[in-house]
């Protein structure tokens, strides 16, 4: 099978002082498989960067512990290993880009050190070999100057440069699976665009998928093989991309796409979805969805609507698609 990483039943829970807790990840199923670039897409409390952090077991704990499921990289479930293999999986297998690269780089060591270091302790590099590297892999994401770069420390750089070094320092290792979490939101626009080029052509040279978290349905447009679309810590619709894009099935993926700013459109009015995302904590009974859903009928709001085939490869968490009447 050409699977990479497969995540079954993963519920991610959030325990507070008043007792209440927190559903943020509630029963997710997916797979990656390999080469490609899944996006996984929702407006932010939808549980995007907590399925992000519970595949690589950052999750802050107390409060926070997956509670369900498995994650299993190539059959392996890391849900299963000790916090010392987990480490080594971080280092080698999966890297992490996040929208804020100074929470992944460290302000007291240069660039250099950082692409290096981990070379050294995951690769068993000598420190000269993994300085070479460190410049070359500064030259793949694009730095000019990186005899440079590689002496200088994070707050010598502009954003862009951050990002494009955390890039470096995310595929230093070579890793497998590339998490990347609104890797360009904090960006201006061109950068925006500079960044996902340099994604896609990092992923085409490694051969590693990329698990694209945004909120940006151009940035998936751009970017993904498939997509999943989540809300209320469930994956809502899941869809090749094209496929997504030209038949949305569930009611909430429709009103993204409504409110996508279209380039040939001059009227700048958007259609929000009216309403706000679920707190994780008090989902509605039902389709978590009901509330915003301008579909929504009596039957929505019984029981958690399944995951109904609305198509090949295309899945939809809405009664409209049950087959039924
Ligand atoms: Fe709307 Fe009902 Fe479908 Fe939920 S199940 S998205 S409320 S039509
Ligand atoms: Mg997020």
């Amino acid at each position: 099978k050409n699977v990479l990483l497969e995540v079954k039943g993963l519920k991610t829970q959030f325990f507070m002082d008043d007792g209440k807790v927190a559903k943020a990840v509630d029963g997710v199923d997916f797979e990656i498989r390999k080469g490609e670039t899944l996006a996984l897409v929702g407006e932010s409390g939808s549980g995007k960067s907590i399925t992000s952090l519970s595949i690589m077991q950052l999750i802050q704990s107390p409060p926070g512990k997956i509670v369900a499921g498995s994650i299993e990289l190539e059959g392996k479930d890391l849900l299963k290993l000790s916090e010392k293999e987990m480490t080594n999986v971080r280092g080698n297998d999966i890297g992490m880009i996040f929208q804020e690269p100074m929470t992944s780089l460290n302000p007291v060591f240069t660039i250099g050190n950082q692409i290096a270091e981990p070379l050294m302790k995951h690769k068993k590099m000598k420190k000269k070999e993994a300085y070479a590297k460190a410049l070359e892999l500064l030259k793949l994401v694009g730095f000019p100057r990186a005899e440079e770069i590689i002496n200088e420390y994070p707050h010598q750089l502009s954003g862009g440069m951050r990002q494009r070094a955390m890039i470096a320092m995310a595929l230093s290792c070579n890793p497998k699976l590339l998490i990347a979490d609104e890797p360009t939101t904090a960006l201006d626009v061109t950068i925006q665009a500079q960044i996902l080029d340099l994604m896609i052509d990092m992923k085409e040279e490694f051969g590693s998928s990329i698990l694209m978290i945004t909120h940006d349905l151009g940035v998936v447009a751009e970017t993904a093989d498939r997509v999943m679309v989540m809300y209320g810590g469930q994956i809502v619709e899941s869809a090749d991309v094209k496929e997504l894009f030209t038949d949305p099935k569930h009611p909430y993926t429709v009103g993204l796409l409504a409110s996508m700013p279209q380039i040939d459109d001059d009227k700048e009015r958007l259609e929000a979805i009216p309403g706000m995302v679920p707190p994780a904590h008090n989902f509605p009974q039902g389709c978590r969805f009901a509330p915003r859903c301008k579909h929504a009928m009596e039957k929505c709001t019984n029981d958690v609507p399944e995951l109904y085939e609305a198509g090949p490869g295309h899945k939809v968490r809405c009664v409209l698609y049950d087959g039924k009447e």
